[in-house]
């Protein structure tokens, strides 16, 4: 059998290496887990709705161990492993709450002896192709719904959060899940491309454009139910009337949080020309007290880029920018020593004809563009073919909501940032994707509705 080495990318070292599926063993459990979903299906909701608390509990009894792991094969500080898995808690809750009513049979026309419902029946053996970088989150908006609907699950977690989808699988089983009904399948773009062969009725992709895209076409004759959750660029416009402090605050947050490694990581600021000078300051300031480190300790908030070719990416970014004229604050460096790590980076003078501005970055790095106009700052946050999140910082709510109104994204924020809620759907537009995950809509996205036409005699 093929072994898959995992690496620390916050030191360079070699943690493991785990055994990893090729081609004829994706065929054998995606068969097995065929064979298994029709029996799955039948388990009433409530027994389901067992495993899944029992999934639950394990994952707080675990979850120092269950942070550690993902922090030392995806270089996430210690905290925000922390806060990642404590966030599930309450996706897990808002499912087990809403799966009952969202997927109740509804009868919608009763007279004259004519009945007419709508059922929910699952999908069947969907496919979760899964991104590293919250792989509790991705996975658990995917697989938690999937499983409680009524589906098998071929689970193939990425390649750098591997040991994470393996504790996954672990705690589902010891749950109650059968062993067929959720499988992991290990390995890289060759696993997930044999993945794609199989016989699916359903694949839930996040990940990048460019793999996403792959996916569609490969998958395009096929005529299987597809969600993409892809990247983003993700502007936010700070008003005239913001408060630069607090406005710098929490944006420095949304950019760097996770190493800025976040679908939904800020990736480009506009602020109003009254205020930009005061706002660049704060925002600065802010970024140099972020502590960068050993992503273990507790005290440490920038830690390691995951993917070491994402290094290429940002110092292109970089050199690009500063080719272009951009005034760099500070950072704009790889940090020295083992790993891959990178400065926090922060660039004013911005404009869109730098790749900075216009390509998703996914590390510690943000540009600062000046507008003189809200019209100026709509018009360049639509400048882009993705369109996952959007802010506005105004105290004045009508304001905000006439901006935000006029942006082309699945989900926009007033005076907040880089935020998911399980209440609400999430879903990209244009290149950052197709289909959602969450709320009561994405617990429904996990069934096709039967349409039942019931006349008396
Ligand atoms: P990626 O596209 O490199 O990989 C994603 C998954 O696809 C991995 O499991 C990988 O092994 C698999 N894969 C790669 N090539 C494949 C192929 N040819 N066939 C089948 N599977 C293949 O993305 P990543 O680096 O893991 O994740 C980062 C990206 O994900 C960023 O762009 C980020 O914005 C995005 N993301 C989006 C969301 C969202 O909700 N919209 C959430 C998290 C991450």
């Amino acid at each position: 059998m093929n072994q898959l080495p995992i690496y620390n990318p916050a030191t360079g070292e070699l943690i493991t290496e785990v055994p990893a599926d090729d081609a004829a063993s994706v065929a054998a459990k995606s068969q097995q887990a065929r064979a298994a979903q029709a029996h799955w299906a039948t388990v009433p909701l409530a027994e389901r709705k067992a495993c899944i608390t029992r999934f639950r509990a394990a994952i707080v009894a675990e979850l120092d161990a269950l942070a550690a792991t993902m922090t030392r094969e995806t270089g996430k500080p210690i905290k925000m492993s922390r806060n990642e898995l404590n966030g599930l808690l309450g996706r897990i809750d808002f499912f087990l709450a809403e799966v009952d009513s969202s997927t109740a049979t509804q009868t919608v026309f009763n007279d004259g002896g004519m009945t007419e419902q709508i059922e929910h029946i699952p999908l069947g053996v969907v496919a979760n192709i899964s991104a590293w970088n919250y792989p509790w989150f991705v996975g658990g908006n995917v697989f938690i719904p999937a499983l409680l609907t009524g589906n098998a699950v071929l689970y193939k977690p990425s390649e750098y959060a591997t040991m994470t989808g393996l504790a996954i699988a672990r705690l589902l089983h010891a749950a109650g899940v059968p062993q067929d009904v959720f499988v992991p399948l290990i390995g890289g773009a060759a696993v997930g491309a044999a993945l794609l062969e199989q016989r699916i009725d359903g694949l839930f992709f996040t990940g990048s454009y460019a793999t996403g895209a792959k996916l569609a076409q490969a998958m395009g004759q096929r005529l299987v139910k597809l969600q993409l959750e892809l990247g983003g660029k993700d502007p936010t416009y700070v008003c005239d009337d913001a408060d630069p402090q607090t406005a710098a605050e929490s944006l420095a947050d949304g950019a760097m949080y996770n190493t800025g490694q976040s679908c939904c990581s800020v990736e480009r600021i506009y602020v109003h020309e009254k205020i930009y000078d005061a706002f660049v300051a704060a925002f600065v300031a802010t970024v140099k007290t972020f502590e960068v480190g050993d992503p273990m300790l507790d005290s440490t908030y920038i830690g390691a880029i995951t993917r070491a070719p994402q290094l290429d990416v940002l110092d292109a970014q970089v050199a690009d920018a500063q080719a272009r004229g951009a005034t760099l604050l500070v950072g704009g460096h790889r940090l020295a020593g083992p790993g891959n790590g990178y400065a926090p980076t922060v660039f004013a003078n911005v404009n869109h004809g730098m790749e900075l501005m216009r390509e998703e970055s996914f590390g510690p790095i943000i540009g600062i563009q000046k507008v003189a106009s809200d019209a100026e700052a709509v018009r360049l946050m639509n400048d882009t073919r993705y369109g996952l999140t959007a802010g506005v910082f105004t105290p004045d709510e009508a304001r905000a909501k006439a901006l935000l109104a006029q942006v082309n994204a699945g989900s926009v924020y007033w005076n907040c940032c880089d935020r998911v809620s399980p209440r609400l759907p999430w879903s990209g537009y244009g290149d950052s994707g197709m289909g959602l995950t969450l709320s009561t809509y994405g617990i429904q996205t996990f069934t096709r509705p039967k349409a039942w036409h019931l006349r008396q005699v």
